[in-house]
């Protein structure tokens, strides 16, 4: 006998006179003069099953599992329930089994104000709900799509190892000791860049793969420890064509979860110009409040304040402020590393006619100014420009997509001041920048575009190195010095020596791209057994202390004991 013939949501007027067979969870239950209604529940919705009075319904209890045989009728017209889509009928339960019976519940699943690691610590009970059920089932469904785009478009799926030699991504690595190598380590696959590259030196052509990735990094709302993304790499291509593949994958995603997509191509916009008017490199377009140069035109000011400083930007909002919210952005300005955040109105007095008149600030906007380091004015007024804009509603609720291109293929890194990647160490020159001097690259470009939705970065790619002697130019313009290069990527060398055709790739984070599609506001909601910010995992307990003797095994020994 089938456990069930049809599904708790399915059933409608037109089913009345059936005889049926559900089994699911009991929702919600009601006594009411000699019957019981239950409303039995699974992930297709709800059916009201109407039980005579008997022990067994009665001892039924939230989330327990049953099965019910009976007939559906359609209910009596002050008895639909609109809010069901199986409103107008019910099941006249008379064979009803109890399969599992539930434990009291550590939360109701409809209660709203339960803690997310209580919902964690008890996923399978909060994986029941609309919302994880939804959340799950739009991640299936747009990966189902990209991976039908790809194969449409002669991708092969190849596997790639997770343990394998550090992959520099910009993250700490995950070790994993090996008990026939005492002493060594694998790291766990930051992306598999290099793989997929040699894919291609190996004569495949066109790669893809849902690959998971792992990197050391704290845990934010669009962040965990390990994350798939969609990881591709084509050969004899050109940028636009990798743009135009991960296009189409993102079409495919939109389409298969019955969205409209956004109309393609996508805007590119060029890094430097991102940095300027967005002042972020992961720009939210949906919205204007762009921020405006006001450098050149106070290198004269009578201000000090402006015209010492090497950078001065503003942005105009449409509203006055009053002091105290002007000081209560500042706050923000402040602890986003400005010194202060300067409003027209407090500081037209010490500025010419022809200052004031260049800043085009009509009656009832504000302008708010940040005088800096460059750095620094991006950073504060590309944040304040997103905070005033969500505060004050102005940011419609839009999908917009676009690329952003021609970024540095090299930066300083923060802590040693040494010249590192923007990307990864296997971005290519653009053409034409590629004769720079190997002890100061300032100015380089990269072929490296970056996918960015709604101020959300999904992902990143480039045009790789094809040519072992860039590659090693590269390496040494970052310190590598010949044994490092070898110890470290000797394998890569080597391939490129050995016919490497020209490619490039990309990879999109699949979590944070559902995410969006879901409106979900962190990709914990999108995993279904997701870590919390102190990096563990309330369900399992993970991760744990071993015991000596496994340690051991591995050749290690703790330092210290763990607190
Ligand atoms: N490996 C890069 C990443 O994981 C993506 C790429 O360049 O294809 O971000």
């Amino acid at each position: 006998m089938a456990w069930r013939d049809v599904m708790c949501g399915e059933l409608r007027a037109a089913d009345a006179g059936r005889r049926v067979t559900v089994a699911g969870w009991v929702d919600t239950r009601r006594d009411h003069g000699g019957l019981v209604f239950i409303d039995l529940r699974d992930h297709t919705g709800k059916i009201q099953l109407v039980l005579k009075e008997s022990d067994t319904a009665h001892e039924l209890r939230n989330e327990f599992v049953v099965q019910a045989e009976g007939e559906v009728v359609a209910r009596g017209a002050g008895a639909v329930n609109p809010n069901l889509s199986t409103g107008e009928v019910e099941i006249q339960v008379d064979e009803l089994r109890i399969l599992s019976r539930s434990a009291p519940l550590p939360f109701q699943l409809d209660d709203e104000n339960v803690d997310e690691n209580t919902r964690l610590r008890y996923r399978w009970l909060d994986m029941r709900t609309e919302r994880m059920q939804r959340n799950l089932r739009i991640s299936h469904t747009a990966v189902a799509g990209m991976r039908r785009t790809m194969d449409d478009l002669g991708f092969v799926d190849v596997w790639t190892p997770s343990m394998t030699r550090g992959t520099p991504e910009g993250a700490r690595d995950f070790l994993v000791p090996v008990r026939l190598q005492p002493g060594k380590f694998f790291a766990l696959a930051q992306s598999p860049q290099l793989f997929k590259q040699l894919c291609m030196v190996g004569g495949i052509d066109r790669y893809y793969q849902i690959a998971t990735c792992w990197r050391d990094e704290d845990l934010r709302a669009d962040r965990q420890f390990e994350f798939r993304q969609l990881d591709l790499e084509m050969a004899f291509v050109e940028q636009p064509e990798v743009l135009d593949v991960m296009e189409a994958a993102v079409v495919g995603a939109f389409e298969a979860v019955g969205k409209t997509p956004p109309p393609r191509p996508f805007p590119q916009i060029a890094y430097d110009d991102a940095m300027l008017r967005f002042g972020s490199d992961k720009p939210d377009r949906r919205f204007g409040m762009e921020i405006q140069d006001a450098t050149e035109i106070t290198r004269g000011s009578e201000f000090g304040v402006f015209k010492n400083a090497p950078c001065v930007r503003y942005i105009v909002v449409p509203k006055t402020f009053s002091r105290s919210e002007h000081e209560r952005l500042e706050g923000f300005a402040k602890e986003w590393g400005a010194k202060g955040l300067a409003m027209l109105s407090q500081i037209s007095k010490f500025l010419s006619e022809a200052e004031l008149a260049s800043f085009g600030v009509a009656e009832g906007e504000t302008a708010f100014f940040v005088a800096d380091e460059q750095e620094v004015v991006e950073k504060v007024l590309g944040l304040l420009r997103l905070e005033v804009a969500g505060e004050l509603g102005l940011i419609p609720e839009t999908d917009v997509f676009h690329w952003v291109v021609d970024f540095p293929l090299f930066k300083r890194d923060e802590e040693t001041g040494a010249w590192t990647f923007m990307h990864h160490p296997f971005t290519a020159p653009a053409p034409g920048t590629d004769g720079w001097d190997e002890s100061n690259p300032e100015g380089v470009r990269g072929q490296h575009y970056d996918l960015v939705w709604n101020g959300w970065e999904l992902g990143s790619g480039s045009i790789r190195i094809h040519d072992v002697d860039m590659q090693q130019r590269v390496f040494r313009t970052m310190g590598l010095g010949e044994e490092e290069q070898s110890d470290k990527f000797g394998f890569l060398l080597e391939a490129l020596a050995m016919g490497a055709p020209p490619h490039g790739g990309f990879a999109m984070g699949i979590d944070r791209f559902c995410a969006r599609l879901a409106g979900e506001p962190d990709i914990r909601q999108m995993n279904a057994f997701p870590k919390i910010s102190s990096g563990s995992d309330p369900l399992t307990g993970a991760p744990t202390p071993y015991t000596d003797v496994a340690l051991k095994e591995l050749g290690i020994r703790l330092v210290e004991p763990p607190a």
